[in-house]
């Protein structure tokens, strides 16, 4: 598939819940808010989740998402409607409910990881969501997915994709000498030394897709 179907069609599911899970009066407002996000991995896969299991029947559009804290690639986020306050943990490859905003916290073992023992020490220090900045879109499109292979963030890449990043020397893996002298070869030429060399990769652990090796980033430009 190509990449950038690939960016729409993870699109157009989020646009199908909305179109589903909002009442018709915000569903405008949620289109939009949707689109402004529209190359940011981790807004879509929030969006997703809250809108393809929206914590109780509220059929609201989001109005805002706040960056709480970020602790290397999980961000604790908050969401707001205009009448509800969410928490979640988010990645660029899954998002989490963590309970509704000053209420109990559903994990609070998710707390632990941004150094809040409990639920009670963290909302006396976040006692309200809007004193948190915005969570701003990155700039950056199409990074959700590998540009040459479309592999996902979190995904392996197709084999021989050029973008796939050496386990053993961390350089290009299409390019550097590792696999020949893996497998104690001159030269690539039969399937079964392709399948020998995806089997001792599998064994090494293969990299995965990560937004960073898309060549655009962080200094993309814009389409
Ligand atoms: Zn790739
Ligand atoms: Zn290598």
């Amino acid at each position: 598939m190509q990449l950038s179907e690939k960016v729409e069609k993870f699109i157009k599911e989020v646009e199908l819940f909305i179109q589903y899970g909002v009442q018709e009066s915000e569903r405008q407002d949620a289109l939009t808010f949707l689109h402004r996000y529209k190359n940011d991995a981790l807004a879509l896969q929030l969006m997703r989740t809250f809108y393809s299991s929206l914590p109780e029947t509220h059929e609201e559009t989001i109005a805002r998402i706040s960056l709480i804290q970020k602790k290397d690639d999980i961000f604790l986020l908050g969401l707001s409607t205009a009448r509800h306050s969410y928490l979640y943990l988010a990645t660029e490859q899954k998002a989490l409910f963590l309970g509704e905003y000053g209420y109990e916290i559903v994990e609070p073992e998710a707390l632990a990881l941004f150094g809040y023992p409990d639920t009670k020490e963290f909302f006396e220090k976040y006692p309200a969501l809007i004193s948190c900045e915005e969570y701003e879109p990155v700039g950056v499109t199409g990074t959700m997915f590998c540009p040459v292979c479309s592999a996902a963030v979190g995904e392996c890449h197709l084999l021989g994709c050029p973008v796939e990043v050496c386990p053993w020397c961390d350089g290009q893996l299409s390019r550097c000498g590792c696999r020949f002298e893996k497998l104690g070869v001159e030269v690539l030429e039969d399937d079964e030394e392709l399948v020998e060399l995806e089997r001792i990769l599998k064994e090494k652990g293969r990299i995965p897709y990560t937004r960073e090796q898309c060549p655009s980033y962080p200094s993309g430009t814009d389409e």
